[in-house]
């Protein structure tokens, strides 16, 4: 059971406030303050993790509120949804969307999440839209397996295990 999704953003992410509002959208007070907890969220929350630290801001703040934001910040285009190879059941986690595509690799072993981008991504992401004439709005790619920590202990612990006996 994975108790937190570890992350540490490494690439910059959209400035969600001044978009929505370019976009002469009116934010009640409540929305304002929810939209400024997923902003300067430091890991992939998901919508209970962000009902909780935008009560902080506004004890205000109910479900339907975090629900119906999240639906427009994604149907604008700028959060994303993920997966997170669900390791904590069938959650979804919402990250601002960043400038430079990147995909996440999740461990099994401590749930820690890792970002990477690549320019292979980028041509991976131009030839899928090239070779069959689709214009890509969303691309995801999730990868799961261990951490270079949990792979060491998982090493660790199949050793001792096939360790022959010593009174064998
Ligand atoms: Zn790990
Ligand atoms: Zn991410």
């Amino acid at each position: 059971m994975v108790s937190q999704l570890e992350a540490f953003f490494l690439f910059p992410r959209f400035e969600l406030l001044n978009q929505v509002e370019s976009k002469g959208i009116r934010l009640t007070a409540q929305r304002r303050a929810l939209i400024e907890t997923i902003q300067e969220a430091t890991t992939h929350l998901d919508a209970a993790g962000l009902l909780k630290l935008a009560r902080e801001r506004d004890p205000g703040i109910n479900r339907a509120t975090v629900y119906r934001t999240i639906e427009l910040l994604k149907n604008l285009g700028m959060i994303d949804e993920l997966d997170l190879m669900h390791l904590d059941g069938e959650k979804h986690y919402y990250e601002v969307r960043t400038e430079q595509n990147h995909l996440h690799l999740a461990c099994f072993g401590c749930g820690k999440i890792i970002e990477f981008a690549t320019p292979a991504f980028e041509s991976l992401k131009q030839e899928i839209a090239a070779k069959n004439d689709f214009e890509i709005q969303v691309i995801r790619l999730e990868v799961g397996g261990y951490c270079i920590a949990c792979a060491a202990k998982r090493e660790k612990h199949l050793h001792e295990q096939h360790k022959p006996c010593p009174r064998g």
